[in-house]
């Protein structure tokens, strides 16, 4: 499969981490935990991430809240609050 290519370079992006967690909101607040690899340009710095897992490695019940509580320590700095979604370590795993 090929790598993702940077749009804005017209160059193939590596793989900065494999096995992230990327977690996405419902209205209501957080839903559900996908597992993915992260890339990123080593031109420009664009980052995306691709490679979902088929379901998601966690969704909202009890223990979900507990799990969230525990990963939001080590949440990537690169979040933004203007999307839905966020990147998490899952390197505890
Ligand atoms: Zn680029």
């Amino acid at each position: 499969m090929p790598r993702p290519v940077c749009v804005n370079c017209q160059r193939e992006m590596n793989v900065r981490r494999n096995g992230i967690g990327v977690l996405f909101y419902a209205d209501w607040g957080p839903y559900q935990i996908y597992a993915a690899d992260l890339y990123r340009c080593n031109n420009c710095g664009h980052e995306v991430t691709i490679g979902y897992s088929y379901k998601p490695i966690s969704h909202f019940d009890q223990r979900f809240e507990k799990e969230l509580v525990r990963l939001k320590k080590t949440r990537s700095p690169h979040r933004s609050p203007s999307i839905s979604t966020v990147q998490i370590s899952l390197s505890h795993r």
